[in-house]
């Protein structure tokens, strides 16, 4: 990417860069851009009517301003009335790269949070339905709640332990790590296959099985092992 942004004079106020808290530190992490991957664990894969055992990974992308911080309150999702909670790793990219071997892929992640890939499913299943993109089913205003980062430094790279989210208390989604098809050194390689990782860049690594719908009033609460816990208000 070029530098011309660092010194420029621009013609309109966008606000601040979407950014994300980094545990036990006043830094905070920039983001760029988030990619997402799509069914990359067997069970969810199933319940969306497909065979994991064919597909290689296949990757949709969220604004980078879809952000939420943990604890926040947030509206509703607007023009759905399908709206699920997909609980997913979090992968923050610290170097950039492209065609990344697996072999050294984890050297260019930062760190690691818990997120949660907020979902339109009706505008989704339309999208899929037409043959159309998926954008308005997966990128809209907040749809991308995220924790304050942990350092590799701190917790290493994440391979195996819990991932939960519970809707009002009541567990709904419940997996381990260890059942992602794709790991995170092989998204990483694939991506950059694809195109060009950039420092800043985050990758939801999809979801275990049990997506289901939230509703006004409720209370989001997610959990991985070793990375964090993130808890999300929907306003009534
Ligand atoms: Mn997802």
């Amino acid at each position: 990417m070029n530098d011309d942004r660092r010194s420029a004079h621009y013609a309109i106020d966008m606000g601040p860069m979407p950014s994300l808290p980094i545990a036990g530190s006043d830094l905070r992490f920039p983001v760029g851009r988030i990619y997402c991957v799509g069914r990359n664990y067997a069970e969810h894969a199933r319940e969306m009517g497909h065979d994991p055992t064919r597909e290689p990974p296949f990757f949709f992308m969220k604004a980078a301003n879809s952000l939420v911080q943990n604890n926040a309150t947030i509206n509703f999702p607007r023009a759905s009335k399908d709206v699920h909670h997909e609980i997913e790793l979090v992968v923050a990219i610290g170097t950039g790269g492209k065609n990344i071997p697996v072999e050294q892929a984890l050297e260019h992640v930062w760190g690691y949070g818990v997120g949660l890939d907020m979902t339109r499913r009706d505008l989704q299943g339309e999208a899929k339905k037409m043959g159309r993109p998926w954008e308005m089913g997966k990128s809209f205003d907040e749809s991308a709640p995220c924790t304050a980062l942990k350092p590799v430094a701190e917790i290493g790279h994440p391979a195996k332990g819990a991932i939960w989210v519970k809707v009002n208390g009541q567990v709904k989604q419940q997996g381990d790590l260890s059942q992602q098809i794709w790991n995170v050194q092989e998204q990483i390689a694939y991506l950059s296959n694809l195109i060009t990782l950039e420092p800043g860049d985050l990758i939801f690594t999809g979801t275990p099985a049990g997506v289901g719908p939230v509703n006004p009033g409720d209370k989001l609460e997610g959990h991985i092992d070793s990375v964090g816990d993130l808890v999300i208000q929907y306003a009534r």
